[in-house]
């Protein structure tokens, strides 16, 4: 069978193409030579599976959609307070180049407009950095995210330079505000050398899905940024990163996005999937016109919506029950013809799917209450299995509840098993009583073991244990 994805990618394609409003960057010489007709989309999966068509090979200047990811350089190299101290996380509501300051404190905005980007920029290494030793480190991480090694398109470094006036402003601006320390031509060229770094779509797509797999490229399993940072970032971008229409964007669209004057888009949707879709021709808000248009498509087509709430965190805890019949060897142990529960856990384990959990075992394992039929009826388990095989990842949050309703089942003198092939409770049994340690198995059958004797077997009630 061939894959459906990389066809409707191409009709997509073939849907923005016919639009002709916009014009590309003029104020950047070569971006106003640009070619028109280019036009490419890629997705990249967060577990690094890239799907593109298009153009996908052609490159361009990566401009604004840097700002991003400096953002989380300048948050790894400063501190995210000292950041905060510098650059707000408010949307202006302005265009990106204007030269504004958040009137009660004098600091930029957001990082997402050249004011918050080119304070950022300066905070990437340490203050006292030359441009050079910071647009190194930049260049060095954006490969890292790419997975190849980028470079700077030095005709379109010149020619932005040429035309730096306003950009030059700011710089002074932020100089006499007080935002950055190093000179303010220094930090201006750093800026428009990050804006100048060649990608193509599927270089932005991996970028962006490293965003979405909580900062590790899923292609080269690399850790780059760290996940408070991610989720900085993703944070900006979904209130600032479309500009002056990020309100429009996140109603029509809703994924964490950020634009670039050569036409790129990439968006960014936690968990799922990394994407970017390039054209050069630009609206008035300075966002490819035909790019807004696939992501607008997409959205639709593909429910990215990330305020879509199709996905309710409930089927995540399923019960069942077996009864453990003795075996030959060990004909008389102790457990033996009685039910055991089974409290299976499914996916990404959040507080939603560990709240579930407790609520289980306290309905079930509890005195039975006449008014909920249901409850009270494992009482008597000789054994309470939980079992995380099919669960992906539990979160700090999950993980702490789940802790505590096994100490809580153990103080019961409860025999707690628990099924964790793929390692996700991390208990950490060397800081607790052994009372407290719950009996830990790779699968099914040393958890039957160990409940019901050797050679023993489970008569499935429910479910298929
Ligand atoms: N280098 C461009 C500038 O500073 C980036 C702007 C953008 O992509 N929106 O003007």
């Amino acid at each position: 069978m061939k894959s459906p994805i990389p066809d409707y990618l191409n009709a997509l394609l073939e849907k923005a193409r016919p639009i002709e409003d916009g014009m590309p960057a003029q104020y950047i010489k070569t971006l106003a030579n640009a070619d028109t007709s280019k036009l490419a989309v890629a997705l990249v999966m967060a577990d690094g599976n890239v799907y593109s068509a298009g153009d996908d090979k052609v490159e361009f200047s990566i401009q604004s959609i840097s700002k991003a990811f400096v953002y989380a350089i300048a948050i790894e190299d400063a501190g995210l307070d000292r950041v905060l101290e510098k650059i707000g996380v408010e949307p202006s509501g302005d265009a990106f180049n204007k030269l504004s300051l958040h009137k009660g404190n004098n600091r930029p905005m957001n990082p997402m407009i050249n004011a918050g980007a080119i304070a950022a920029h300066s905070l990437v290494v340490n203050p006292n950095a030359t441009a050079e030793e910071r647009t190194d480190r930049i260049l060095k991480t954006m490969s890292r995210l790419a997975g190849r090694q980028l470079h700077v398109d030095e005709e379109v470094y010149q020619a932005e330079l040429e035309d730096a006036d306003r950009n030059m402003g700011i710089g002074y601006m932020l100089k006499a505000a007080g935002v950055i320390s190093c000179k303010p031509d220094e930090a201006v060229k750093g800026y428009i050398r990050q804006c100048s770094i060649n990608v193509n779509v599927r270089d932005l797509a991996m970028m962006a899905a490293t965003l979405s797999n909580a900062g590790v490229n899923p292609a080269t399993g690399e850790a780059i940024i760290p996940v408070d940072s991610v989720r900085q970032v993703l944070s900006v971008m979904t209130t600032c990163g479309m500009y002056d229409g990020a309100g429009d964007w996140v109603s029509r669209v809703g994924i964490p996005a950020k634009s670039g004057v050569a036409g790129g888009i990439i968006g960014a949707l936690p968990g799922q999937v990394g994407i970017a879709a390039f054209s050069p021709k630009l609206n008035d808000r300075g966002n490819s016109v035909r790019a807004v248009a696939i992501f607008e498509q997409l959205s639709r087509d593909m429910g990215f919506h990330m305020m879509d709430v199709s996905q309710i965190a409930r089927a995540s805890v399923s019960t069942s029950v077996a009864k453990i019949v003795a075996g030959k060897e060990d004909p008389h142990h102790r457990n033996c013809d009685r039910s055991v529960v089974i409290f299976a856990l499914r996916g990404a384990v959040r507080f939603a799917g560990s709240e579930r959990l407790t609520r289980a075992i306290v309905r079930e394992l509890g005195d039975p209450n006449p008014k909920d039929p249901g409850s009270g009826k494992h009482q008597d388990a000789c054994a309470i299995v939980i079992s995380l095989r099919d669960a992906f990842s539990l979160n700090a949050v999950a993980r702490r509840v789940i802790h505590e309703s096994i100490i809580r089942l153990l103080a019961e003198e409860k025999n707690v098993v628990v099924i964790d092939p793929n390692d996700v409770l991390k208990m950490d049994l060397g800081k607790l009583p052994t009372s407290q340690h719950p009996h830990i198995v790779q699968n099914e059958k040393e958890a039957r073991e160990y409940i019901g004797g050797i050679g023993c077997s489970a008569v499935i009630q429910s479910d298929n244990w």
